[in-house]
């Protein structure tokens, strides 16, 4: 099988107007593009609405100023370079600065643009740092996409990180399954590899990212099929994304695709304030009814996700809305303090982040 060709200019698509291409020429200038002809292949260029096309196509809402390049804080709990630490147990390390595709809403876009590269610069620091906190057991493998990187590197990462006693679980969060599934399929090493290093005692997780059903091709369902039975254990998150999954059928398909897949949906995000994001965003409440109604047609199974807001203050779980308030729990809380703390609000239909919420603070 031959890997699918990589695209990096959108003057390279062929589904394209020539108008359009020059408008997005703009974006494209200011956020990069990148995809391969698998991923783009998805693209019913028919429509233009098409969800495959919203999430990797440049769009001239992305020129919108609003939002922040790091609306979670990350560069607060950046503890060594390449380390953030946020969560006792938790430590990530941002081990590769290149994806699979650059997804329109990615949180994280500041990474592709001419800043200072966070990336682990220093890797006995990095591991040093890991070794001095046993109270660290789950590291999460980040980026870009770890998978983007070769496999002789990440073995050296993980065969490192398994030197060290108290790390229990690897995570390598990829969303390589749905951009790129025979980079996993064309390359028995990586899954050697996670044959050697998911124990039964010590598992590699890989947390996916698929975002609609589509991106569940017989393909990619296969590359799951492999990463399981080497060992791996799977889970996916994805955001609610205004015109890409924003609504309960399509929704409740990814979920139940998920499961039969044997993915277990774990989380979904509420869309970050990240800058030139605006137009994917959906309000809290609305996010919410949509994943009401979207469970409402799921198994148990396919609807384990927890909805969450990942503030710079914590995980924050939106668990319920009613006729007046909405409920809210730290998941994981950066202060200990705020662990599992509860929260009601007066609801506020254009709410879309905590700060929205601000003023109409009933309890804890
Ligand atoms: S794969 Fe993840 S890190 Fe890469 S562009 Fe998409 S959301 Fe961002």
């Amino acid at each position: 099988m031959a890997l699918p060709v990589i695209v990096k200019k959108i003057e390279e698509i062929s589904g394209l107007p020539e108008e359009d291409l020059e408008l997005l020429k703009k974006v494209e200038d200011k956020y990069p593009f990148l995809s391969n002809e698998y991923y783009l292949s998805l693209i019913d260029w028919e429509d233009e609405n098409d969800p495959i096309r919203r999430i990797i196509i440049p769009d001239l809402h992305e020129l919108d100023p609003r939002g922040d390049l790091d609306p979670s804080g990350e560069s607060e709990i950046t503890v060594v370079r390449g380390i953030q630490h946020k969560y006792g147990p938790t430590a990530l390390m941002i081990v590769s600065e290149s994806c699979g595709g650059v997804c329109r809403y990615c949180f994280r876009k500041r990474i592709f643009l001419d800043t200072e590269s966070e990336t682990i610069d220093d890797f006995p620091e990095a591991m040093d740092y890991i070794k001095s906190n046993p109270k660290i057991s789950n590291v999460l493998l980040t980026g870009g996409d770890p998978l983007f990187l070769a496999t002789v590197k990440l073995q050296h990462i993980i065969s490192k990180l398994r030197e060290i006693p108290h790390v229990k679980i690897i995570r390598i969060g990829s969303r390589m399954p749905a951009f790129n599934p025979r980079r996993i399929l064309d390359d028995p090493s990586l899954l050697e590899m996670i044959k050697k290093y998911s124990t039964k005692d010590k598992r590699i997780y890989i947390m996916t990212h698929f975002s609609h059903p589509r991106e569940l091709t017989d393909l990619a369902v296969d590359a799951a099929a492999s990463l399981l039975s080497a060992g791996a254990i799977l889970a996916n998150q994805t955001p609610i994304l205004r015109g890409v999954n924003d609504n309960p059928d399509v929704l409740s398909e990814l979920f139940t695709k998920l499961a039969e897949t044997g993915i277990p949906p774990y989380y979904v995000f509420q869309c970050r304030p990240t800058i030139g994001n605006s137009h994917f965003s959906v309000p809290i409440e609305e996010t919410y009814e949509i994943l009401r109604q979207a469970r409402e047609k799921c198994s148990g199974l396919a609807k384990r996700a927890k909805f969450i807001m990942s503030h710079k203050t914590g995980k924050i779980e939106i668990l319920a809305v009613d006729e007046n308030f909405t409920y809210m729990k730290y998941h994981q809380a950066a202060d200990i303090a705020d662990n599992e703390r509860f929260m009601v609000f007066k609801k506020n239909p254009k709410g879309y982040w905590l700060e929205d919420y601000g003023g109409s603070f009933l309890k804890s």
